[in-house]
């Protein structure tokens, strides 16, 4: 019998869509000759549907939306291992007697072997998935709980990387109780820190979303205020200017495969922001034009980031690349790299020979050989 992966995308997280996106080239490359496949979208609102569709014939679009009333299913462990169940659609929430025949049954739809969750930002890339995964003994592509939490909070993932010494860039953290009770200290507060511009970020988001590069108090404020409607942690940073942005995709469990980084040059906007990344052309270039030693300096960063974290499986490390001063500061990791036709941990690999379609069968059988080894 084939190994059953599911495949979990969408999601609660503001990065909804940009799953739907990565989760199509997933399911495409995903070969029917070894693995069957079972697809589940997970709501806005974290029911996890059923999803009808088959293999997409193709990497490029998107998949159908995760409906809303849609048959809601979810993954127990049993007595003959963990399995997808099929809920009863019309049990009410919080129905006592859920084994009256009139409200239906819960019907098996079969064992899980593994997942792939192809999901980013909260309730996806942040551990949440990865602990409830581990708990009904699920394998699953990526890092484990503790490294997903620690790479998705730009607050703790820079603790780490400093106690590791890695290079970044200076920083400070406002958090919302301190910002309620008095905005104009803080503000002030961060002035006498960092000169402008700064960037502020939500600590725990991904796609740029809700970041703002700010130039002046007014800006400043406003982009505080964005960003404590994603979380209630911001992150100020020093801005760059004239930064170039290379990233090394990362690939592996105890001895990762790192590719040399790649470089997404954005003519039009200001920062590589959501609609850069994905509304607009973005270019790539694959490896990046950047002296050997930068090349090398990105791959050795990008090995220590992903130990500091303690990443398994996959991730994406993106840098700075200042020129003028040739210094090379780590920006970030993400544990689950965008896998859309326009996101550059695809075509980093390509550029080194490692095609769409091998990158995710190695990246399924890392994960069966973390499961094997924690067994
Ligand atoms: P991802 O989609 O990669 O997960 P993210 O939402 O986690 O993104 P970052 O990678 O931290 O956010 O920042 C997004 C973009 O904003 C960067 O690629 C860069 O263009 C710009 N940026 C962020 N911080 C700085 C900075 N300190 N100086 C200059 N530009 C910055
Ligand atoms: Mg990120
Ligand atoms: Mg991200
Ligand atoms: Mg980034």
């Amino acid at each position: 019998d084939k190994p059953r992966v599911l495949v979990l995308f969408g999601g609660r997280s503001s990065e909804h869509e940009v799953s739907c996106l990565s989760a199509r080239g997933v399911l495409w490359a995903i070969d029917p000759d070894i693995y069957d496949v079972v697809s589940v979208g997970i709501t806005r609102t974290g029911r996890w549907t059923l999803m009808p569709h088959g293999v997409p014939r193709t990497r490029e679009g998107t998949l159908p939306a995760v409906p809303e009333d849609g048959e809601t299913v979810t993954l127990v462990q049993t007595r003959v291992g963990p399995r997808l169940m099929l809920l009863p659609d019309d049990v009410d929430a919080g129905a006592a007697d859920v084994v009256d025949a009139d409200r239906g049954r819960t019907v098996d739809l079969g064992g899980i072997d593994i997942c792939f969750p192809v999901l980013h930002g909260p309730y996806g890339e942040d551990g949440t998935i990865q602990g409830l995964l581990a708990s009904v003994g699920v394998p699953y592509v990526g890092a484990d709980v503790a490294a997903s939490a620690i790479a998705v909070d730009k607050r703790q993932m820079k603790h780490v990387f400093a106690a590791a010494g890695l290079p970044q860039v200076a920083h400070d953290v406002v958090r919302r109780a301190d910002w309620e009770r008095d905005p104009e200290g803080e503000l002030a507060r961060i002035e006498g820190l960092l000169e402008y511009p700064v960037f502020t970020k939500p600590a725990r988001q991904g796609s740029s979303i809700g970041i703002s590069r700010c130039t002046d108090t007014e800006s400043l404020r406003a982009g505080v205020e964005d960003a404590l409607g994603y979380d209630r942690v911001v992150i100020i940073e020093r801005g760059l200017d004239g930064v170039r942005e290379l990233e090394c995709g990362v690939v592996g469990n105890d001895d990762p495969v790192i590719t040399a980084p790649g470089e997404t040059i954005h003519t039009g906007a200001s920062f590589y922001d959501f609609d850069a990344k994905y509304l607009e052309p973005v270019k790539l270039q694959c490896p990046a034009d950047v002296p050997d030693d930068v090349i090398e300096r990105c791959r050795d960063y990008a090995a220590q980031a992903y130990d500091a974290v303690g990443a398994r499986g996959l991730a994406r490390v993106d840098f700075f690349y200042l020129p003028d001063s040739d210094e090379v500061l780590v920006n970030e990791i993400n544990t689950i790299p965008g896998l859309t036709p326009q996101s550059m941990f695809p075509p980093v690999w390509e550029a080194q020979g490692v095609a769409f379609r091998v990158l995710i069968d190695r990246l399924l059988a890392y994960a069966m050989e973390a499961s094997e080894e924690s067994a």
